[in-house]
């Protein structure tokens, strides 16, 4: 395999993006195919104006340190550190979707083309793509940290002496907290990032290589633990959990990308033989399997719930293209369930309202008081679904187990434009509301501080 499908598996498993009543009327799309943009507001839209001045927790990034990003020759795929890094992740999958063939994705992104010969090649495909969530970010990107107005064969000049510019000591700061008014992030990398600025970018302990990820050896190599049975693995786990779970604000599942999260609680004795023969790389069984992954899930999240430390699990839809099973992801709320009720001590916090089954998380919302949920990634993935989960969640469910906003980004550029996307989605949902009475225009106010940053401050203790 190469080097780059290694590290785009990797990063696989290191994952998983509205308007005011006035809103509608307010918007002023230009002639010219420049982004779409809110007029700005005045006293007359105090909501809107809240919303803008309100700072977010970021609960869900993928972003590396930044002198990782500044000492970089080229992307974590290996391909060339240029413009096109921001029209890479997950931009990419909407080019080929749209038709690109991948060997033209794949000069696109890689070292062998000049930066400026690369417009030729996505000329065709951008009108098509423009508009999409994945697309309506690259271009905030554009607009809100280069001053670009659009993509163009002219203003990609621009954009590659700007991108270069912009990486130097002190970016993140400036493009999280200066331009997305983003207090801090909190970042999934595999297994765990070392913060260099833990003010601003706190951390995840990412367990999927403890469970079900063929047990990353970095794991038992690091604990000094040589393995040669079930209890030793466990003793893996424990050693990751306890040295990490104290730097760490959750940890992280990325389980859903693999089977669905149906798992049971199965004691030890029914898969230490099991485990033997995954450990002598020995054929199991799917139910074999099952019961393993079963297992270590709950030693890990029982773990993880002594510590204190919430739960994060993907749920729904997948990145990347022509890989998605639907009819399994379906299954994943009714799966939830089972998890929530087996451990009521531990709360689980749940990815990307499973797009598209997200009427259904709504119930789990409501339902189950260790249910929380996190809109990370929704706000790109589908703009208009995510406004209407957050309007139909604020009238259905507790406010204080919502927090709706998460980039899901590696590059640091893209942060700050998805999270203008879901400003924009949070103000047309609570304006909505209003308009609609179903609730009074200050306590739709009130609601602002509630879910873009108290709600964090609370459950990850920070
Ligand atoms: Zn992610």
């Amino acid at each position: 395999m190469k080097p780059t499908d290694l590290k785009r598996r990797d990063f696989v498993r290191y994952s998983a993006l509205g308007l005011t009543g006035a809103t509608l009327s307010q918007i002023s799309v230009p002639a010219s195919s420049a982004t779409p943009e809110l007029k700005k507001p005045g006293k007359e839209d105090p909501l809107h104006q809240k919303v803008l001045d309100t700072c977010l927790i970021d609960t869900h990034e993928h972003l590396m340190n930044e002198s990782e990003r500044i000492q970089a020759e080229k992307t974590i795929w290996d391909n060339a550190n240029d413009w096109t890094f921001l029209l890479s992740h997950y931009f990419d999958s909407d080019l080929v979707v749209a038709g690109m063939s991948q060997e033209d994705h794949d000069r696109f992104y890689s070292t062998a083309l000049d930066p400026l010969e690369k417009w030729k090649l996505i000329e065709p495909y951008w009108p098509h793509v423009k508009h999409t969530g994945y697309g309506l970010n690259v271009r905030h990107t554009l607009k809100d940290v280069y001053g670009i107005d659009d993509l163009t064969g002219e203003s990609v000049r621009k954009l590659e002496e700007a991108y270069h510019a912009t990486i130097k000591p002190g970016f993140y700061k400036h493009l999280l907290r200066d331009i997305g008014n983003i207090e801090s992030c909190q970042v999934n990398l595999w297994p765990f990032l070392e913060s260099e600025q833990p003010d601003l970018l706190m951390c995840d302990l990412h367990i999927s290589g403890m469970i079900e990820e063929n047990w990353d050896p970095r794991f038992a190599e690091e604990a000094k633990i040589d393995v040669k049975t079930l209890a030793d693995w466990h003793r893996v786990i424990d050693y990751w959990i306890t040295t990490y779970g104290k730097k760490a604000v959750a940890v992280k599942s990325t389980m859903a990308y693999h089977r669905d999260l149906d798992c049971i609680r199965t004691p030890p004795e029914e898969v230490d033989k099991i485990f033997l023969k995954k450990l002598n790389k020995e054929p199991m069984t799917p139910t074999e399997q099952k019961s393993l992954e079963d297992h270590l899930f709950w030693y890990t999240v029982d773990r993880a719930t002594e510590m204190g430390l919430p739960v994060k699990l993907h749920t729904g839809y997948y990145c990347g293209h022509g890989r998605m099973p639907l009819g399994r992801i379906r299954g994943n709320p009714a799966a939830i369930c089972g998890l929530c009720q087996q451990a009521p001590e531990t709360r689980f916090v749940l990815f990307h309202i499973c797009y598209p089954y997200y009427e259904e998380m709504l119930s789990i919302a409501k339902h189950y008081p260790n249910a929380y949920m996190d809109m990370c990634w929704s706000w790109i993935i589908n703009p208009l679904a995510a406004k209407d989960f957050l309007k139909k969640y604020l009238v259905t469910a507790p406010a204080n187990k919502i927090f709706p906003f998460g980039g899901d980004y590696i590059p640091v550029e893209l942060v700050p434009g998805h999270a203008a996307i879901a400003r924009q989605g949070i103000t047309q949902a609570l304006s909505e509301l209003v308009n609609e009475q179903w609730m009074a225009l200050e306590e739709a106010i009130n609601l602002t501080d509630i879910i873009m940053h108290e709600n964090a401050r609370k459950l990850y203790g920070i």
